[in-house]
């Protein structure tokens, strides 16, 4: 059971923030709905500066969440991880801003919340890998077809805030 905890924590290059204008797709898992930490969760990503574009809770269904996670599919803990995220309603959201990609994951922590650096969502709220509270695009790319894939046309807004000038120059 031991060798289950340790995922290396290794910080990758994509980790490091770019300087472009990015979307991200960020998602409460269903423990962080059941645990009522939805507010706790958007108001770290608000605090930090980034613009919020799109914000759902929705039941997930089977298909979504298999589509969502292709890339895990050959993974012994797969059909786990789709009856995990399907278990009950997460909460959807597109972000955006400067290298917003990189920095939410690093807002958000690594995989196994016992490794994740105290401060992140995951270091601060969780102690499994199975119960990891949230989800963060790991690349611009996939911001963008997460985003597609969460959200439906006229679900995402265009807008300007006020405190814009007062965050970036
Ligand atoms: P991240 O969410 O940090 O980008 P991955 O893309 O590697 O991590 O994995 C996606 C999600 O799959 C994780 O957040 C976690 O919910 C789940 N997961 C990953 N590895 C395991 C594991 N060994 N056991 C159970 N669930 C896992």
């Amino acid at each position: 059971a031991s060798k289950k905890l340790h995922k290396p924590h290794i910080f990758l290059p994509h980790l490091v923030a770019s300087l472009e204008v990015e979307e991200t797709y960020i998602m409460i898992k269903p423990d962080g709905v059941q645990r009522g930490l939805i507010g706790e969760v958007i108001s770290r990503f608000e605090k930090k500066g980034f613009k919020l574009k799109g914000l759902k809770l929705f039941q997930c269904p089977q298909e979504l969440a298999q589509e969502h996670y292709k890339d895990l599919q050959s993974k012994p803990f797969f059909p786990k991880l789709i009856n995990y995220i399907t278990s009950g309603p997460v909460v959807c959201m597109a972000w955006e801003g400067i290298g917003v990609v990189a920095s939410a994951r690093k807002l958000i922590g690594v995989t196994n919340p016992l490794n994740a650096e105290p401060g992140t969502i995951r270091g601060d709220l969780a102690v499994q890998t199975g119960r990891n509270v949230v989800h963060g695009s790991d690349s611009p790319e996939n911001g963008k077809r997460e985003i597609a894939l969460w959200f439906k046309e006229g679900e995402l807004c265009e807008w300007t805030p006020v405190l814009e000038p007062w965050l970036t120059e």
